[in-house]
Formats: structure tokens, C-alpha cells, sequence
């Protein structure tokens, strides 16, 4: 089997280096299985797309020497395949007409990544009941999860074991507002795209045990896996799309050399110190990159 790896940035911010990290490691991975490697543009967040912000990032990713097969696919142009995939998923998925407040209100303890556990109040709502419900509010859709733990293996952070259902309880597929959430377009692209191996940031842990779920429930491969930890400012905090001076577009504008920067993530990610993507290859292996979070110290320009 061929081994297929991708990128898929979010044109909503800039590209920091810790993402440019996350797309050398992801690239160097695929191209060192002799894999094939995919671009994906995740712009379907339409209101926060910052315009001309998806072709400055693939011009960045460019730059820095990672090149990628066949075209950059946009997930505003797949509708159809999410489409597909609700109708596929049939009777898991339902109708759901809480607005955020209800479901924070209804919520008891348990918190997950993307704020509190829905409880579940529409999973059993009877015919009539949706209907009057829908003169009032247009639904969101979401996933019937199963209880129980999903375990997985991460080539980097190692075994896995997440409770969606105790954590994070059905999640939403579509918002009210109609466009896709990141969950569902992200399985449904991996599977189609044939993707075999992701790599990102540590941060979509949580997200993979959800992924995972629907791979299944979509009856679609699972790819393997490989999270990252997160790059850190000098100060220990998280890098942010905001922060301009870590930010890959200020570093070309200002005229840095692209090598000195795959060096510095070279550095960061326990490789030898080379500034081009290609020269990394040799020897390269997951098992080198540090399983702590680096920081961006002392930047060598
Ligand atoms: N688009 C996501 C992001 O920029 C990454 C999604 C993924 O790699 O699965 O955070």
C-alpha cells in the first residue's frame, strides 16, 4: 500500500513556525515511506477565511522547499462528499436545536476540548417534537456516541484512551448556520483523500478519538497517527496566529533565508541542523523528534 501523508492549514491566520514544524515533520514523514503528500486548505469556517490568506500560506510551505502531489484540495468546494457522508451515516446522526447557552446550562461537570458535554437533551426528540422545534430555530446535527473508551496508538505521544461520550457527548456535525464542522469534513477528506498517516499538533489528541469514531461509523480505513508536541514562545506559552514575529509571512517579507528556518525546526525536532526539506530525509524517523514541547528561543537571525 502506498503511503499517503498531508497538510492541512486553516486560512484564518497566519502560519506560525510551529505550524511550518508540524508541515516539514508531516511531509518528511510521507516522503521518507516514499509516500505521496496532500494539500488541504480547511476553509470552510467561510466567516473566519481571511481573503488571499490560503494561497500566501501554500506560497510560504513553497518557500520553505516542501512541495506536494496533484493540486491543493479546498474543502469549500466538497460539500457533496459531507453531504454524502450525513446521508451515510443515517440514523447516528440528529437533529439537535439547543443554542450554545441551553447546552452550558444544561451541562453538569465534565468539560472537554470544545467546551462543556452536551447531555443529549435532543437525542430522543419525537417526530412532532422536532417539527415544532424547527418553526423556531434551525438545527444543528449531531453524532450518536456510543459509551465508552476509544483507544489508539500515537506514534509519538503513545497509547491513547478517550472518553467522547463521558467528555464530550454527541458532537456536532453541522452547526445551525449550515456549514460543516471540522470533525466530520476532516474524516470524510482523510478517507476519501486516502490519507494514511497524520501528523499534527498535540493539541487534536482529543479531536483523533472523535475522528476515529466517525472513520468507523463511516466504515473507512483508519489512518496511523502522529501528534506533535506543541512549539512554545520563550515565555512557555502557546504560539498564536496573532503573534506577528513568529509568524512565517514576517519572516519572508523580511527577507530571512528559508534554510535558516527549516534549520531552526530541524534543531527543535532532534534532526540534524540542514535547510533544505530533502536534506532531512536521510536517517530521518519519528522516533527522533523530543517528546517535550520546544520553545522558540534565541532565533539564529
Ligand atoms: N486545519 C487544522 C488546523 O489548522 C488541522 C487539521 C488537521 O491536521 O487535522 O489546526
Amino acid at each position: 500500500m502506498v503511503e499517503r501523508g498531508r497538510f492541512a492549514p486553516s486560512p484564518t491566520g497566519e502560519l506560525h513556525l510551529g505550524n511550518a514544524r508540524t508541515a516539514l515533520l508531516s511531509w518528511l514523514w510521507a516522503r521518507s515511506t516514499q509516500g505521496d503528500y496532500a494539500m488541504r486548505v480547511e476553509d470552510l469556517d467561510r466567516p473566519r477565511v481571511r481573503p488571499g490568506m490560503a494561497s500566501r500560506q501554500l506560497a510560504e510551505l513553497r518557500w520553505l522547499g516542501l512541495d506536494w502531489d496533484g493540486d491543493p484540495v479546498f474543502q469549500s468546494a466538497r460539500t457533496p462528499l459531507y453531504e454524502d457522508a450525513l446521508r451515510r451515516l443515517g440514523a447516528n446522526v440528529y437533529e439537535c436545536f439547543c443554542s450554545r447557552a441551553e447546552v452550558a446550562a444544561a451541562a453538569s461537570a465534565p468539560h472537554g476540548d470544545e467546551g462543556p458535554r452536551y447531555p443529549g437533551t435532543c437525542r430522543d426528540l419525537t417526530r412532532q417534537e422536532r417539527s415544532e422545534r424547527h418553526k423556531i430555530r434551525a438545527p444543528a446535527l449531531r453524532v450518536r456516541v456510543p459509551a465508552g473508551r476509544i483507544e489508539f496508538h500515537d506514534e509519538i505521544a503513545g497509547p491513547q484512551s478517550f472518553d467522547v461520550q463521558g467528555t464530550t457527548g454527541d458532537f456536532v456535525l453541522r452547526r445551525a448556520d449550515g456549514i460543516f464542522a471540522y470533525q466530520l469534513a476532516v474524516t470524510v477528506d482523510d478517507g476519501v483523500m486516502g490519507i494514511t498517516q497524520v501528523l499534527r499538533g498535540a493539541d487534536l489528541l482529543p479531536s483523533t478519538a472523535r475522528q476515529i469514531l466517525l472513520h468507523r461509523l463511516l466504515g473507512q480505513n483508519e489512518p496511523r497517527w502522529a501528534h506533535v508536541p506543541l512549539v512554545l514562545s520563550a515565555e512557555g506559552e502557546r504560539l498564536s496566529k496573532r503573534d506577528k514575529s513568529l509568524s512565517l509571512s514576517s519572516h519572508k517579507s523580511s527577507g530571512v533565508d528559508p534554510r535558516r528556518i527549516v534549520a531552526l525546526l530541524a534543531r527543535m525536532s532532534g534532526l540534524d541542523e540542514r535547510g533544505e526539506p530533502r536534506e532531512l530525509l536521510d536517517g530521518f524517523s519519528l522516533d527522533r523528534v523530543p517528546r517535550d514541547s520546544p520553545r522558540v528561543e534565541n532565533l539564529p537571525y
